[in-house]
């Protein structure tokens, strides 16, 4: 019933070349694997050189950020419109690194959510609690406002057209990556969240695990009935690794 979604944010890593150099190697590895939807985000400065590479191919182009105005004297910042322009169909908002380094709160994240659906792009919404929530028995909490808060201004007939990505910030980049049923119980709660928030049309909208997913465990993963996709870092960086990644189902079969 859900897709799954395979999602690599390359944060700020990778020229224009390197990126043309990981699409020649990924590419053809992922041409023949079915059923699934394939999503990269490069930095602002490769999405058109790699928005050309992909076009006719089966993988999404994403933005890993945008502003929340539509346009206007906001030096650096990029509008939707303009993502639309470079053929992005997602972007990522509220990402843990943006919401610790610089300072995005739900409010502004609801805001730029808002701005893409209002442009015909996806959102990628991000949340997830800290290790320090964790350890303090304050996850669900931190889950539900998060979720509240950041998706404010996505309509209830819209909700079909996100996807929720569950990223424990004390998961990313570190190496540590959640039990498959850690992460199936706060994506079971973010599921039930979603349903009071659109309804039964929350069965549909898929949520995304990320926190150091790699080829060795996205299988297992990826079997919980919650977890509908991944959101990869590190891992993505790689075209062999993240082409094993995408074709998690071979490997489940292997096995
Ligand atoms: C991320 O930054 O979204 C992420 C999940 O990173 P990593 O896979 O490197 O943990």
């Amino acid at each position: 019933m859900r897709r799954p979604i395979l999602a690599a944010n390359w944060k700020m890593y990778k020229t224009t070349a390197e990126a043309e150099a990981f699409l020649e190697r990924f590419l053809p590895q992922v041409a023949g694997v079915p059923d699934v939807e394939v999503v990269i985000a490069p930095p602002y400065t490769s999405l058109d050189r790699v928005g050309r590479r992909l076009a006719g191919s089966k993988v999404a182009l994403a933005a890993q950020n945008v502003s929340p105005q539509a346009e206007g004297a906001f030096t650096g910042e990029v509008s939707a419109r303009m993502l639309v322009d470079l053929g992005c169909r997602y972007a990522i908002v509220g990402h843990s690194e943006r919401r610790a380094l610089f300072g995005e709160k739900d409010d502004v994240v609801a805001r730029k959510a808002g701005a893409l659906l209002g442009a015909g792009i996806r959102p990628i919404v991000c949340v997830g609690e800290t290790l320090e929530q964790r350890e303090a028995g304050r996850t669900f909490e931190v889950l539900r406002e998060q979720v509240a808060g950041s998706l404010a201004e996505v309509a209830p007939e819209r909700g079909e057209e996100l996807v929720l990505a569950y990223e424990p910030v004390w998961a990313i980049g570190t190496g540590r990556t959640a039990t498959p049923e850690i992460a199936q119980e706060a994506h079971a709660f973010l599921r039930e969240r979603l349903v009071d928030r659109f309804g039964p049309s929350a069965a549909r909208i898929r949520i995304q695990y990320g926190g150091s997913v790699k080829p060795e465990n996205v299988y297992a993963l990826m079997a919980q009935p919650d977890i509908d996709g991944a959101l990869v870092g590190g891992a993505s960086l790689d075209p062999e690794a993240f082409a094993r990644i995408v074709s998690f189902l071979r490997s489940g079969e292997k096995r």
